[in-house]
């Protein structure tokens, strides 16, 4: 992973502070949820928004207190749990090969013994599971082990570029690039109200450069201020609000 210079850092760091400004400290969880019950949710928030994929996720708790179950049930049946989340055949079927690999390869069906690994050993042992890619390993370390890592999706891979703090070209690009030294403490707060901008005011198509926090130092080429028209959204994310 790529050191970021201190200009980049300060940048980061001012970015952190306007948006607080705009969106408030973000809720966090007082007891994060295990390395696996984030995997798991993060499999089901792909492509839909928090509110399903919380309710799939609720859903497929209260059917499988113990994950091990999931071992002996058909895929079928697991789809049809989840199906709120939509992809249900992908997500059910990446469930089960999750599982079914940790059953297989571990003494327990827990990935507790992750805790005490440092990050790089961290991320290189989640995405060593099947399905799993940097983006889903980094959200463990993020909000189940609380570590000092910015996770990257599309918004936060989108803004930070628009903003240009870096100059890349896809979301694990960008992930790389910013997180060989992130700054402390401030990780879970960019983070989440990255993705609010990006869903509310940095919109892929048409921005709403007008009413953003960050225009003053925002070096996108193309942006629109004459379009005042923020989107509004509850703030509801599934992964500060996963339970055991
Ligand atoms: S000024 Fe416009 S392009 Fe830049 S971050 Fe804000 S909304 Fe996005």
């Amino acid at each position: 992973m790529e050191k970021l210079t201190k200009q980049q850092s300060d940048k980061i760091k001012r970015i952190n502070v306007k948006l607080i400004e705009r969106f408030d400290i973000p809720y966090r969880a007082e007891i994060p949820p295990s390395p696996l019950d984030m995997l798991i949710a993060t499999i089901l928030s792909q492509n839909t928004n928090d509110k399903n994929s919380y309710q799939a996720y609720i859903k497929l708790r209260e059917a499988f207190p113990d994950w091990r179950k999931i071992l002996d049930t058909p895929r079928e049946e697991i789809e049809d749990i989840i199906r709120i989340a939509g992809l249900g055949k992908q997500k059910s079927a990446a469930i089960k090969n999750l599982i079914s690999f940790i059953n297989e390869n571990y003494d327990e069906m827990s990935l507790d013994f992750v805790k005490d690994f440092d990050d790089r050993r961290l991320l290189d042992t989640l995405t060593a599971l099947p399905g799993i890619g940097l983006k889903t390993a980094s959200c463990v370390l993020l909000f189940a082990l609380e570590r000092d890592v910015c996770p990257v999706d599309t918004h936060v891979h989108r803004t930070l570029n628009r903003l240009g703090l870096v100059k890349t070209s896809s979301p694990d690009k960008t992930f790389l690039a910013i997180n060989g030294n992130f700054p402390q403490g401030i990780a879970h707060s960019l983070h989440t109200n990255l993705i609010r901008l990006g869903r509310a005011i940095c919109k892929p198509q048409n921005p709403a450069c007008g009413v953003c926090p960050l225009l003053r130092m925002c070096k996108y080429e193309n942006k629109v201020t004459s379009n005042k028209s923020e989107y509004s959204e509850n703030g509801f994310m599934l992964l500060d609000n996963v339970r055991q």
